[in-house]
């Protein structure tokens, strides 16, 4: 397929090289250039626009920051009046339930299709295909995005048939993870409040929850590994407020969001808006009287 590809940042760069491994032909386009110009090849063209990037494409993934740069490469940066027809727009990008639903309303206006593809995975996975990618939309554009998830991921899963509820399942997944972060962090803390290695007491949740998500995110917040970040945690902030917007637009009290939110502005006034969102754990750190510094 001809595949558009939008937003070459830590994530999109491994989505586009397994795209291109799996012998499709892209036009890249990233806002600052020289990171779309690293991937260029005979098979990936770099275009001068995001409206270039769509005009000839059977498909266009977007994987950009946020809401703000999604709406702004699709409305005022000419990607939807680009997009042929019978052509998909997939946005990976973490977003919330709002855009997904304009977009879907504003691509539908135009006989174009949307269909909300966001993923589980760091930037390590992205470029392993081991992404988790969730879909949602219309059945038979699924079905077409499907060899196109195949081709970034390692387990695709259809969310519903109206694309803003993959969006909701990403934030609610992204809130679990951040939940995970908070409850390492204080625990953390409490550890090295009773001269318990943090090293040990990751050994032993480890094998308590069996899960590499606790094992990879534990070891980071005990070797201090936040920079550079795999991903940012203003990045981090903004997906729980998302999820807190879902949250209020469907009714559902979610106080440990609310706990989230805070514990992320704390960090953000600390100026660690780069470092990795699993730096949350400095805000423990300092709420219970302790130094940054790693415990040996
Ligand atoms: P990133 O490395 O910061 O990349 C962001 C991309 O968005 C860059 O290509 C950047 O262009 C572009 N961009 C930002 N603002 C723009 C604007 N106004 N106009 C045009 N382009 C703009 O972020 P990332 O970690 O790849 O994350 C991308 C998305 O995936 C986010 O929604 C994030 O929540 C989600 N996500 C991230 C992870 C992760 O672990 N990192 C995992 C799953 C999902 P420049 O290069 O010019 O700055």
């Amino acid at each position: 397929m001809k595949i558009g590809f939008i937003g070459l940042g830590r994530m999109g760069t491994g989505m586009a090289k397994n795209l291109l491994a799996a012998g499709h032909t892209l036009f890249l386009y990233n806002r600052t250039r020289e990171k779309a110009e690293a991937l260029a090849s005979p098979a990936a063209r770099v275009v001068s626009s995001p409206a270039e990037a769509a005009r000839e494409a059977d498909a266009v993934f977007t994987m950009l920051a946020d809401d703000h740069a999604v709406a702004e490469v699709t409305f005022a940066d000419g990607l939807i009046e680009a997009l042929p027809r019978n052509a998909i727009h997939l946005s990976s990008s973490t977003i919330s339930t709002a855009l997904s639903r304009r977009l879907a309303e504003e691509h539908g206006a135009r006989g174009r299709t949307f269909v909300a593809a966001p993923v589980f995975g760091r930037p390590e996975a992205a470029a392993a295909k081991k992404l988790l990618v969730v879909l949602a939309g219309d059945p038979s554009a699924i079905e077409r995005c499907r060899p196109l998830a195949d081709a970034i991921g390692r387990q695709t899963f259809v969310a519903g048939f109206e694309p803003w509820q993959a969006n909701a399942l990403k934030l609610g997944g992204n809130f679990m993870i951040a939940s995970m972060l908070e409850a390492f962090s204080e625990a953390f803390a409490l550890m090295r409040r009773s001269n318990i290695a943090e090293q040990q007491f990751l050994d032993v949740m480890s094998e308590l929850f069996g899960s590499p998500v606790y094992k990879n995110y534990g070891s980071t917040i005990v070797e201090r590994r936040f920079d550079p970040a795999g991903f940012a945690l203003k990045l981090g902030y903004k997906d729980v407020r998302l999820a807190l917007e879902a949250a209020a637009e469907t009714s559902t009290p979610m106080p440990f969001a609310g706990v989230l939110r805070d514990q992320l502005l704390n960090a953000l006034a600390h100026g660690q808006q780069d470092l990795d969102w699993s730096s949350i754990a400095l805000a423990a750190a300092r709420n219970a009287g302790l130094s940054d510094a790693k415990q040996t």
